[in-house]
């Protein structure tokens, strides 16, 4: 999913969350892992894979290097798309501040929507390191269906947030 969307989602379904904003920034982070597999991309094939960056532009792009990426490369991506790893980041979180720190929940989120929505070298392995299983779906999250999708929930659910607010005001 684009990471716009992964952003708005926290604040879409916990509208009423004082940190939903914060959420919102976790939500976005999990793609900070794609550091690791564009810096190899970019070593192999330096400014062809500009246009890799922007698949709505060249969707070829997308997939004649990523195979090959290395796992060493793709180990940022993975971890940062790992229950395992949010897991271990919510206990830490738990046991420094002694409670739940709920914007790790738009982080969580982000796993929860790319595990049904990437396959191949991206696929999301939920259980990175300790497994490299994943739920390979057919369904990516370019897809026009699922973008479109994805974009209309969001704005009827925004869309109801914005009119509660404003029914507030005039009460
Ligand atoms: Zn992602």
């Amino acid at each position: 999913m684009d990471f716009i969307s992964h952003g708005l989602w926290p604040v879409a379904v916990f509208p009423n969350a004082r940190w939903k904003w914060k959420a919102a920034l976790f939500g976005i982070l999990p793609d900070v892992g794609m550091f690791g597999p564009l810096m190899y991309l970019f070593a192999q094939d330096g400014i062809r894979q500009i246009k890799w960056i922007i698949p709505f532009i060249d969707k070829t792009g997308l997939t004649y290097l990523t195979p090959s990426i290395p796992d060493v490369w793709m180990a940022s991506y993975f971890a940062f798309h790992s229950l395992v790893v949010w897991l271990f980041v919510v206990g830490l979180f738990v046991l420094i501040k002694k409670r739940m720190y709920w914007p790790l929940i738009g982080w969580g989120m982000h796993i929860l929507f790319d595990m049904f929505l990437h396959a191949g070298r991206y696929a999301t392995q939920i259980f990175f390191p300790l497994s490299d299983w994943s739920v390979s779906s057919s369904l990516g999250w370019q897809d026009k269906r699922v973008l479109l999708l994805n974009w209309i929930v969001l704005l009827i659910l925004f869309g109801l947030f914005a009119l509660r607010r404003l029914q507030k005001k005039s009460a």
